[in-house]
């Protein structure tokens, strides 16, 4: 049987991308398909207009610093119209620049949703549902990416997600947030960075709970020093709209009930896979979902679903939901498939940092995870807290948190963690001694960059 195409992609996001120009370049005729703007969450609407917001929102804190070290006071107010078109403007440049990247690989793209009409034939379809094209393949690869979920919660309809964050047309004065996770944290540093009242609603004590306890609480109590209100152990009861446009959210802490009202209200609950109207029964693809029920697409260590010829990487398998994760499994897929070269991936000391104001970053076991694993008295924790250098004169009364988990016996770093300025930059380095088996030994024969942050990571004691 002969197919159009030997892989066809379905999303050309991170993982779509990367599994897409890695099997063109050994030579397999490849199509993908996407029928919103190439480069998926990370470039579009997640990771890098995030980072840009990130950096655009940390000028307020820099004129403020400033000031200590001799600067004349400047006071100045973002133009958010400005900020959003110039962080618009530069993610549609990367966008075309992946397109470029694709043709240069030799990579059709077809600019439509794909959804399947039987195992080996997808159906391509427009923005208004009609069916352009029908193409099959002998093999295809889902990755579809995630979508933003919303909880059950009356008036949850007039929040918004991450994704109509980047579409505000005017600054919120005064915005809630729900949920404690990445997404939560980063835009509450952000609108708290540009001026805007940011009130947090956690349902937990601490923001960030898969994180080891000081990342928790050193980013939480730098949220409480920059300004954001952030409202623990809070049950959201609805959302309604005032007559005036506004938004009250109602809610309980402690059996009390409270409102307040807000200009928008961003929900960051968590994402899901984004499998609606795929078709995935007509292919014969299963489905399974987590104890939280979200239902993604399970593969095994190749990324092969329980269809012979379907593959899924990334987001849509919900696994480790993180951008260079979905690279790297697009790049090992078509290695393996198209390359000769079958290889699975580690999983193990994924290092990931939170753009959190402060910021956070962290590779391998957290403390709790490490005593879970090997026992209270088999981990031996090195722990520093410290202003640094920077803020001694700008007056600020920031806080570093530099702390490595260390396995007693053989002296195996197990994890680092590091809240504070640069931590990712930080720890991504720290990830590779990590990643290599480093010893706390080998830590302490490395010798210090000084005076830096970082340098505390060898001079534990
Ligand atoms: P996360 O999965 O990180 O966290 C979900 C948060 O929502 C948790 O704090 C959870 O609370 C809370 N929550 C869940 N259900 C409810 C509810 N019904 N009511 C109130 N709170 C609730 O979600 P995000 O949306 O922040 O991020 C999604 C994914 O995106 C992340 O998992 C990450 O992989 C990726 N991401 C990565 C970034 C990065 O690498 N820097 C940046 C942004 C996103 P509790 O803790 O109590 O369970």
């Amino acid at each position: 049987m002969s197919y159009d195409y030997d892989l066809f992609v379905i999303g050309a996001g991170s993982g779509g991308l990367a599994a897409s120009k890695r099997a063109a370049s050994y030579g397999a005729k490849v199509a993908i398909a996407e029928g919103d703007k190439v480069g998926g969450t990370c470039v579009m609407r997640g990771c890098i207009p995030k980072k840009l917001m990130v950096y655009g929102s940390k000028f307020s804190h820099l004129f403020a610093d400033a000031v200590g070290y001799g600067w004349r006071p400047v006071r100045a107010k973002v133009n958010w119209e400005r900020l959003m078109q110039a962080v618009h403007q530069e993610v549609n440049r990367l966008s075309q620049l992946h397109i470029s990247y694709l043709a240069k690989a030799g990579v059709e793209l077809l600019p439509f949703f794909a959804r399947f009409a039987d195992p080996h034939t997808l159906e391509l379809v427009d923005r208004q549902g009609e069916v352009q094209q029908r193409v099959t393949a002998a093999k295809i690869l889902i990755a579809v990416g995630g979508e933003a979920i919303k909880p059950n919660v009356p008036g949850i309809e007039y929040s918004i997600t991450s994704r109509e964050m980047f579409l505000l047309p005017k600054q919120p004065k005064r915005l809630a947030i729900l949920g404690g996770g990445y997404i939560s944290v980063e835009f509450a540093g952000i609108l708290r960075g540009l001026g805007t009242e940011v009130i947090h609603f956690l349902r937990g004590d601490r923001p960030l709970r898969h994180f080891d306890q000081d990342i928790q609480d050193g980013v939480y109590e730098g949220m409480l020093r920059h300004g954001v209100d952030v409202r623990p152990r809070c049950h959201i009861s609805s959302l309604t709209l005032t007559q005036k446009g506004k938004i009250r959210v109602h809610y309980e802490q402690q059996g009390q009930t409270y409102e307040t009202k807000v200009d928008a209200v961003l929900c960051a609950v968590g994402r899901a896979p984004n499998l609606q109207g795929l078709g995935l029964e007509r292919a014969g693809v299963h489905l399974s979902a987590n104890s939280e029920g979200i239902v993604a697409i399970p593969v095994d260590e190749y990324y092969r679903t329980n269809q012979e010829h379907i593959f899924a990487v990334g987001d849509c398998t919900n696994r480790v939901n993180l951008t260079p994760v979905a690279i790297a499994e697009g790049r090992a897929f078509a290695d393996t498939q198209f390359g000769n070269q079958p290889r699975t991936l580690s999983y193990e000391n994924i290092p990931s940092a939170v753009f959190s104001q402060p910021e956070a970053a962290s590779v391998g076991l957290s403390e709790a995870q490490a005593k879970a694993k090997l026992g209270e008295d088999k981990v031996k924790i090195y722990r520093t807290a410290f202003r640094p250098l920077y803020y001694s004169l700008s007056g600020r009364e920031e806080k570093a948190i530099v702390k490595l988990v260390v396995e007693k016996d053989t002296g195996w770093v197990l994890g680092a963690h590091m809240v504070g300025d640069n931590a990712a930059e930080i720890i991504q380095g720290i990830a590779i001694a990590l990643k290599m088996g480093a010893t706390k030994k080998d830590f302490d024969a490395t010798l210090a960059i000084h005076p830096s942050t970082a340098e505390e990571f060898v001079t534990l004691r």
